[in-house]
């Protein structure tokens, strides 16, 4: 059967992953978290004090871009792919308030975006790929011939990505995460650089109110039309 590419976009929180890894496992394709590359480079960035200061310094932050090397390797215990920056399994740390309170700000920075769409086209260039984002289907991937634009209203996201941090054993409030959710909307679907819009083509599916299999049984028959046609 010939192999598609699956593009997911979407605001954050609204349950993309969780969607494009069943995908992808159903599928035997291979699924990619963008967002984990962006909040990698976000670590990378807080680390040496480009961001989360008094002042940010984005010049000296592209400058350090040939610095960075992103990869992805299965691990066994989760049988997800977890990310590595420069060598370093950066899974845990990227998922952290920390983390998601400047990743949008990188994200915005148009060398970032060079750097990592290059990388995503490389990783998609043989099919067979489930990818999620905020413009896989407008910019890594406008030819995807399934194209998916998730959304769900902002409180509905914050519960869930706020109990998602509290399992964890984060310490934070419904209140910070809300808030971070809101700002993260705004700055992605605001910036220059490919921002966060539904792809013309793109089917969308709102959640606030839909379980997970439900959503999940539609899209994978979606998906199974396609593949049959292609
Ligand atoms: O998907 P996730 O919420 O982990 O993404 C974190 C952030 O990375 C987003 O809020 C957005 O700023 C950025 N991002 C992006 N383009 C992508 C994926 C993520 O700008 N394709």
């Amino acid at each position: 059967m010939k192999k598609i590419t699956i593009a997911i976009d979407g605001f954050s929180s609204t349950g993309k992953s969780t969607i494009a890894k069943q995908l992808a496992k159903k599928l035997s394709y291979v699924y990619v978290d963008t967002g984990a590359m962006y909040r990698a480079v976000a670590l990378y960035a807080l680390r040496n004090d480009y961001v989360g200061g008094e002042e940010t310094n984005i010049d000296g932050l592209v400058a350090a871009l040939p610095e960075i090397t992103l990869n992805f390797k299965k691990n066994n215990a989760t049988g997800n792919a977890d990310v590595f920056l420069n060598g370093e399994n950066v899974e845990d740390e990227i998922r952290t308030l920390r983390v998601s309170n400047v990743v949008s700000v990188v994200a915005a920075v148009s060398e970032v975006r060079q750097k990592l769409v290059e990388q995503q086209q490389k990783m998609g260039s043989e099919k067979g790929v489930v990818m999620d984002g905020r413009d896989i289907g407008t910019v890594v991937f406008p030819d995807a011939e399934l194209k998916l634009f998730m959304t769900a209203s902002a409180y509905k996201r914050a519960v869930r990505r706020y109990k998602e941090l509290i399992d964890k054993g984060e310490t934070v409030s419904y209140d910070e995460v809300l808030k971070n959710v809101q700002e993260r909307d705004r700055i992605d679907a605001t910036r220059e650089d490919s921002p966060l819009v539904k792809a013309e083509d793109a089917i969308e599916f709102d959640n606030s109110d839909m379980g997970i299999e439900e959503q999940f049984e539609r899209i994978y028959n979606f998906a199974l039309r396609i593949i049959e046609k292609a």
